[in-house]
């Protein structure tokens, strides 16, 4: 299969997904996950209509970045160290991995330095795995609401990257406490927070993402094929 293939073969799933559970697939955005893929490849997906790509390893993405060539979209969906968010001023529109109010400083230093503001999503670490990131579900709220005074930054929604199952459906209950959490903050009314994003499903369970409600879908191997 060809990349335009997969693309093409994603969208159709992410539709009848999207018809099944009386969404309009507007409402989903596929992000096409690049990491370790080299810019040639993402060349050719973009070329084939694919805007959006997400990347997970600072140094790779900005070792890459300029030598792709048209000019698509970036979301930084990876694990981040606050010492290298400047590498990532003003070149990704959202970063869905925000789990700490120091790391959330230090975009809103380095976004006040070009007088803009990005969106971020609040990473959630549903499953408590010691090995992910993410903050605790009983946090979330109190998080959201020390990044809401941070002028540089729009918190826009969560995040979650949930233990991984053979069988897809033994996610389902992960997407749904995810998006049971974002309406239990948007209920508080915090000012300047919109939870309208839910970042959920990977390229073995974004339909079952989509039918709990996810908004991005972080696809990468059912798009590129294997990473080495
Ligand atoms: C690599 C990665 C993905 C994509 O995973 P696939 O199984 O290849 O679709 C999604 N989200 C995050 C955070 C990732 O690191």
């Amino acid at each position: 299969m060809t990349i335009a293939a997969n693309l093409h073969a994603i969208q159709a799933e992410i539709t009848a997904a999207c018809r099944r559970a009386n969404r309009d697939p507007r409402q989903v955005r596929l992000v096409a996950v690049s990491k370790t893929k080299p810019a040639a490849l993402i060349d050719e997906a973009h070329a084939a209509g694919q805007p959006l790509f997400g990347e997970s390893y600072v140094q790779e993405f900005i070792d890459k970045v300029d030598a792709v060539r048209g000019a698509a979209d970036w979301h930084f969906i990876g694990h981040l160290q606050s010492n290298k968010v400047k590498y990532l001023r003003g070149r990704v529109g959202m970063i869905h991995s925000v789990d700490r109010l120091s790391l959330a400083e230090e975009i809103n230093r380095q976004w006040a330095r070009l007088g803009r503001a990005v969106d971020v999503l609040v990473q959630v670490n549903l499953g408590d795995e010691d090995s992910k990131s993410g903050v605790a579900p009983d946090d979330a709220v109190d998080l959201v609401r020390a990044l809401a005074a941070l002028p540089h930054l729009r918190v826009r929604g969560l995040m979650c990257l949930p233990p991984f199952f053979d069988d897809a459906e033994q996610v389902r209950p992960f997407f749904r406490r995810l998006r049971e959490l974002a309406a239990a903050i948007a209920a508080q009314r915090i000012p300047g927070v919109s939870m309208d994003e839910l970042s959920m499903g990977m390229s073995h369970d974004f339909v079952v993402a989509i039918e709990e409600g996810a908004t991005l879908v972080r696809i990468g191997t059912a798009i590129f094929g294997e990473r080495a």
